[in-house]
């Protein structure tokens, strides 16, 4: 059984995370519940940081915070000095009230709305990477109306197809993000803003995609961007201060997985972007990058209480959770694959197949299909691991089901992070009927 981070598994044949029993947290904090281990999402910044550390480049590693958002692990982003990035008006409140440094946000997003864009300049954040036109002609418009400078990086897309899975591939031509490097638009754009009072141009963005395993993609793209600030140097002297090559670093869900280090990843596109820089003769660029899952995939266990089972002979035997769909879509949304155990029997051996469904109404609501597990009976506490990232934040309120809660493990002490959502939460924007009933 492969194990992440702190996870052990004590002298009662119990799981543990951060020194902490997971059947003890269960019973504490109710099921299912959402268990991270901080340990090792510290591990996990400090790898990319210390990296470019070493190597001598100037970087920000920014924590892409739609994996996984809310006001604790904004702290904890900003305890490990990272950078942030936020896509939405929402998560920019919540690092704001996190008391994030407004200067390390980073604002995304492929139709940001004017509002969002007035509450990142009323909180002066430190970068907005623009996606499209629309969003230019807004930012012109509430930067010269306010008098406010604003640092921009436009987005592009440098047709560059990262080795994933079709429906989390971002960096083809035919994406809803960004400007095309390749027909115009990245240009187009760059003249749009290139000489305008209130908008300075930092450099270029890209994200190519997620769950990447290689690093080809990240050198290719870091070469067709670099080729074009150098055309840029060339007609309008335009000086590239950041080169932000975004995440997509892959993590180990199963044992199909095999991901690179994150030192193994960055060491290659900052080799990359400083043969080119040499070559093109420009100035070495700041290098950002925005790992999302990298930080706190494998770091998130979902904990739920096994009920019913049922056996269909010859074909499979479900065991069913008290979540599902509601606390991770993945398995639904992408055909996520996952591994599981018996928490309270991790020392025994998997000698049973089931089916986990979760008890949504939907056949399709099921976490894994086929888990090697230990024999599960009624009550037992079934752990998913690496489930940290797009689990909790793509959480759901589909058939009323509250969102479980979030705890933080570490060095033996536990914490609630986000409570449970109760009934009352769950009715608590609901307005009763009062059009009158026609006769
Ligand atoms: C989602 C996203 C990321 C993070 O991706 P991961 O695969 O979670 O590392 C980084 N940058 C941008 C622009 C994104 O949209």
């Amino acid at each position: 059984m492969h194990l992440y981070g702190t996870q052990e598994v004590n002298e009662t044949g119990h799981l543990t995370i951060g020194g902490v029993d997971t059947i003890d947290l269960a019973k504490t904090y109710g099921t299912p519940l959402f268990v991270y281990d901080l340990a090792l999402i510290r591990k996990r910044a400090r790898g990319f940081i210390e990296t470019f550390k070493q190597l001598g480049v100037k970087a920000e590693v920014a924590y892409a915070s739609k994996a996984f958002a809310c006001v604790g692990i904004y702290q904890l982003a900003q305890e490990e000095h990272l950078s942030l990035d936020v896509v939405s008006g929402g998560e920019l409140f919540t690092a704001l009230q996190a008391k994030f440094p407004a200067e390390r946000i980073h604002f995304h997003g492929n139709n940001k709305s004017y509002t969002e864009l007035e509450l990142a300049f009323d909180s002066k954040i430190g970068c907005i990477v623009v996606d499209n036109f629309y969003e230019i002609q807004l930012l012109k418009e509430i930067s010269e109306r306010k008098q406010q400078h604003m640092r921009i990086l436009l987005r592009v897309t440098p047709g560059v197809e990262a080795h994933t899975h079709d429906f989390i591939t971002t960096g083809q031509a035919d994406s809803k993000f960004g400007f095309d490097l390749n027909n115009g638009q990245a240009d187009q754009a760059f003249d749009e803003v290139k000489d305008h009072e209130y908008l300075e141009l930092l450099g270029l963005h890209c994200h190519i995609g997620s769950q990447i395993f290689e690093t080809d993609g990240f050198s290719l793209a870091a070469e067709k961007l670099m080729n074009k600030i150098g055309e840029w140097k060339e007609q309008s002297n335009f000086e590239c201060s950041v080169l932000n090559l975004g995440g997509g670093y892959g993590i180990r869900y199963t044992e199909e997985d095999h991901p690179l280090e994150p030192q193994d990843y960055v060491s290659e596109m900052i080799k990359t972007v400083q043969a080119l820089a040499e070559q093109l003769r420009l100035a070495m660029p700041e290098i950002w990058i925005e790992p999302g899952r990298s930080l706190v995939g494998d770091a998130g266990t979902s904990l739920y209480t096994v009920g019913s089972h049922k056996n269909v002979p010859n074909i499979r035997e479900y065991i069913a959770v008290d979540g599902g769909m509601s606390d991770n879509i993945r398995p639904a949304l992408y055909d996520a694959k996952y591994e599981a155990v018996i928490a309270n029997r991790a020392s025994h051996n998997k000698t049973n197949t089931y089916t986990v469904a979760g008890k949504l109404c939907e056949s399709g609501d099921k976490l894994i299909v086929d888990a090697p597990l230990q024999q599960a009976e009624p009550g037992d506490v079934l752990a998913i691991f690496c489930t940290g990232a797009y689990g909790y934040s793509m959480a759901s309120n589909y058939n009323r089901i509250p969102r479980p809660a979030v705890v933080f493990v570490e060095d033996g002490q536990h914490q609630l992070a986000i409570q449970r959502e109760s009934y009352e939460n769950i009715v608590q924007n609901d307005l009763p009927l009062s059009l009158k009933k026609s006769e």
